[in-house]
């Protein structure tokens, strides 16, 4: 049985660029989720018809492909995926669509971190929230500074895949990565203005590693409270305790939609509630976070006006 949540994922993203991965002319490339299809995008330009696998809005860990969609792999001259395990149902597609596209591996060259949802509370080996065990955290795109190695991997791959266009690819990913130069200075000079001890926040969302390694911002996780089911009364007591011993002075919490329980945390505490961060997947291009580079200014400003003085 197909998942229903994960066709409509897959109904989405096919809807509107199948079109475009069939343009004369174009070099078609499929990205496995929304911000590397942004980041090909960036560095290819109108030479390509880039694709997500995994559209906006939909959750590239647990995904899983039709089978139709091994054609769209067929159909692709070069398949980006991110690595450091991310992405393991591409692979499998790969293979399964009997195709040889070119395979670029966005994150090479990047210095892995640990995956610290590994290890519970007393040093056993748990698997994450997405039923994973991963040895290496895969969100290495929460760094700006990494996003520059990515555009590096890609302009290097699309020029190899599209000679022509190797000046364009170059240049393209040398604009870009002057963008994320000033990203980069944006974000740390949005967090100098933050005081030292109000640079913490809870979060339910366990994708902010390399984000926190980059910036100096600590993302702590609610303490014993599952951040796949929605939180009961004694979770939320206990996020409460936690809020108030480690002074933490805001909470971003994906998984508490009972607004009642949500204001009980704010009264209690005086923690502020934070708006909707994104981490792996871009907006539709109406929404908050359609580009990476929106994505990462959006949350930066969100957890700036929470961790505010
Ligand atoms: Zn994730």
């Amino acid at each position: 049985m197909i998942d229903r949540r994960c066709l409509l994922f897959s109904a989405a993203a096919l809807a509107a660029p199948r079109a475009l991965a069939q343009s004369p002319g174009k070099l078609s490339v499929l990205a496995s989720f929304t911000i590397l299809a942004d980041l090909v995008g960036a560095v290819g330009g109108d030479r390509l018809a880039v694709t997500a696998m995994v559209g906006p809005g939909g959750d590239a860990h647990v995904f899983q492909p039709a089978p139709t969609d091994a054609k769209r792999v067929a159909d692709a001259r070069l398949v980006v995926i991110n690595g450091l395990h991310f992405e393991g149902w591409m692979e499998r597609l790969i293979e399964a669509s009997g195709a040889k596209p070119r395979v670029v591996v966005a994150s090479e060259g990047v210095k892995p971190r640990d995956n610290p949802d590994l290890h519970d509370d007393h040093g056993h080996k748990k698997q994450d929230r997405h039923g994973h065990s991963h040895a290496v955290d895969p969100h290495a795109w929460q760094s700006a500074q990494n996003v520059k190695i990515y555009v590096g991997n890609i302009a290097r791959a699309l020029a190899a895949a599209d000679p022509e266009g190797a000046a364009v690819y170059a240049a393209n990913a040398q604009a870009y990565g002057r963008e994320l130069e000033a990203l980069d200075a944006e974000i740390r000079a949005a967090v100098a203005t933050l005081p030292q001890a109000r640079r913490k926040v809870v979060t339910t969302h366990d994708a902010f590693g390399y984000f926190a390694d980059a910036y100096g911002l600590q993302f702590i996780a609610p303490k014993g409270v599952s951040s796949q089911t929605e939180a009961s009364a004694r979770d939320v007591a206990r996020i409460i305790r936690q809020i108030r011993t480690e002074k933490i002075p805001a909470v971003f919490l994906e998984n508490i939609s009972d607004p009642r329980q949500m204001q009980r945390i704010a009264q209690e505490t005086g923690a502020r509630i934070g708006g909707a961060l994104f981490s792996d997947s871009l907006t539709a291009p109406d929404g908050p976070a359609p580009t990476y580079i929106a994505m990462m200014r959006h949350n930066i400003r969100e957890l700036t006006k929470a961790l505010a003085a």
